[in-house]
C-alpha cells in the first residue's frame, strides 16, 4: 500500500513552493452564535499547516464548509467571521466562501472539483473533520493535482492509527453522547481491540432497555435495542454500564435513581457512583479513548458524571485520546483540555478512522500519490 504524502513528500514533487498556489482544505467549521465565533480551536489547529506553507513562499488558499447552507447562498453561513478571525492569526492566507454554498461539494460533482482546482498547484488535506465524507473538496483535488496530508490530519492519523492497532495496555474506551445509532459500529470494532469499555451518556438507556430495565422517559433508540442486546450477549470485553443515574423525577424535580427508573423519570447524568467507577476504569488504563459527554453537561445539574470522567482522563498517566466536538468543548469548559494528549478535531472522523482504519479523504491522497 502507498503511503499518504505529507508536506514534505509535496514540496518534493513540487520542486519549490515559492510563489506556487496551494490549495488547503481547512475544518474551520466552527461555534458560532449571533454571527460570532464562540470557540476558534479550529482555526488555531490549521495554523502550523498554513504558516509552514506560508514559510516556503507559497500562495495558500483555505477552503470550508461550515454548518449545512444545503447547496444554497445562505447568509446565515457565510465565512465573514472566520475570515475575519483567520485574518488576525494568519496574515495573508486567502479563504474562499462556504464550500457548501455548491451543492457540487456535497454531491462529489466533477464540475465543482474543476473549479476548485482551477490555478491551483497543489492541494493539502488538513480537514481531518471532513475526511469521512467523500465531497469534492475532499476526494476531487488529489485527482488533478499534487497533493499531501497537513500537519493537523497527519498527527490526527499517527494517533487514531497508533489507537487501533498497537495501543498500550489495558486500553479503555469511554462512550457516550446522544446518538447510539453513530457509534454501534465503533462499539463493534472497538470491542475487537479495547479491553474494557464504559458506557454512559444517553446511549445507556439503550442498553439499560436491552437489558428489560425500565429508563422512564429517558432518551433511547427503540431500533438499536437488539444490536444493544447482541453486543451485551457476545461481548468477550467487559462492558460497564452505570450502577446509578441521576436526572429529573415525574414532578421535574432533580433525583437520583439506581438502574430502573420510574415512569415519566429522566435519566440525564450517570449517577455518582457510576463516575467514580469509571474514574477507576480510566485511572488503571495505560490507553484511554473518550467520546461523548457522560450527561447533558451544558445543564449545571447534570455535569458532574462528565467532569468527574474528564478530571480522571486529565490526571491518568494513561495515553489520553478526546474525540467529538461536545466532549472537546467539555473537557474546554472544566479547563482540562492541556491535560490531555490528544484532542482530536473530528468526531464522527475519529470514531470512523478507528472503526475502519481508513477514510475517503486519507485513501484519495494515498491512491493519487506520485
Ligand atoms: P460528541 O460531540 O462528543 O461526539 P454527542 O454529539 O454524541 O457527543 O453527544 C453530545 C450530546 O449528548 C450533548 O449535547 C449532551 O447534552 C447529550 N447527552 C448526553 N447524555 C444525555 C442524556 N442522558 N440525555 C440527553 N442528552 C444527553
Ligand atoms: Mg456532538
Amino acid at each position: 500500500m502507498k503511503a499518504i504524502p505529507a508536506l514534505k513528500d509535496l514540496e518534493a514533487r513540487l520542486g519549490s513552493l515559492d510563489g506556487k498556489r496551494i490549495l488547503v482544505r481547512t475544518d474551520f467549521n466552527v461555534p458560532m452564535e449571533e454571527g460570532r465565533i464562540t470557540d476558534d480551536f479550529r482555526i488555531r489547529a490549521a495554523l502550523p499547516t498554513l504558516q509552514w506553507l506560508q514559510e516556503r513562499g507559497a500562495t495558500v488558499v483555505a477552503a470550508s464548509h461550515l454548518g449545512r447552507p444545503k447547496g444554497t447562498s445562505d447568509p446565515k453561513y457565510s465565512m465573514d467571521a472566520v475570515r475575519q478571525r483567520l485574518g488576525e492569526l494568519a496574515p495573508g492566507v486567502e479563504l474562499l466562501e462556504n464550500l457548501r454554498y455548491h451543492a457540487g461539494e456535497e454531491g462529489n460533482d466533477p464540475t465543482f472539483v474543476a473549479s476548485l482546482v482551477d490555478g491551483i498547484d497543489g492541494y493539502v488535506n488538513d480537514a481531518f473533520g471532513a475526511s469521512h465524507r467523500a465531497h469534492a473538496s475532499i476526494v476531487g483535488p488529489p485527482q488533478h493535482v499534487p497533493s499531501a496530508m497537513g500537519r493537523l490530519l497527519q498527527r490526527e492519523v499517527e494517533v487514531l492509527l497508533k489507537l487501533r492497532n498497537s495501543p498500550q495496555r489495558p486500553f479503555v474506551a469511554v462512550l457516550g453522547g446522544a446518538k447510539v445509532s453513530d457509534k454501534l459500529g465503533v462499539i463493534d470494532a472497538l470491542l475487537t481491540t479495547v479491553d474494557a469499555l464504559a458506557i454512559g451518556g444517553a446511549m445507556c438507556f439503550t442498553f439499560f432497555a436491552a437489558q428489560g430495565r425500565s429508563i422512564g422517559d429517558s432518551l433511547f433508540e427503540p431500533d438499536q435495542v437488539d444490536t444493544c442486546k447482541r453486543l451485551l450477549d457476545t461481548a468477550t470485553k467487559p462492558i460497564h454500564l452505570p450502577s446509578d443515574i441521576t436526572g429529573l423525577d415525574a414532578a421535574g424535580n432533580y433525583a437520583t435513581f439506581g438502574t430502573r427508573l420510574p415512569e415519566r423519570a429522566k435519566g440525564l447524568d450517570i449517577g455518582p457512583g457510576s463516575a467514580a467507577e469509571f474514574g477507576d476504569v480510566v485511572m488503571d488504563a495505560r490507553t484511554v479513548f473518550w467520546n461523548g459527554p457522560m450527561g447533558m453537561f451544558e445543564d449545571d445539574r447534570f455535569a458532574a458524571g462528565t467532569k468527574t470522567v474528564a478530571q480522571a482522563v486529565a490526571d491518568t498517566k494513561a495515553f489520553t485520546v478526546v474525540g467529538g466536538g461536545d466532549s472537546a468543548a467539555a473537557l474546554a469548559e472544566f479547563g482540562l483540555d492541556d491535560d490531555v494528549d490528544h484532542v482530536s478535531t473530528g468526531g464522527g472522523a475519529s470514531l470512523e478512522l478507528l472503526e475502519h482504519g481508513d477514510l475517503p479523504g486519507l485513501a484519495a491522497l494515498r491512491e493519487n500519490a506520485a
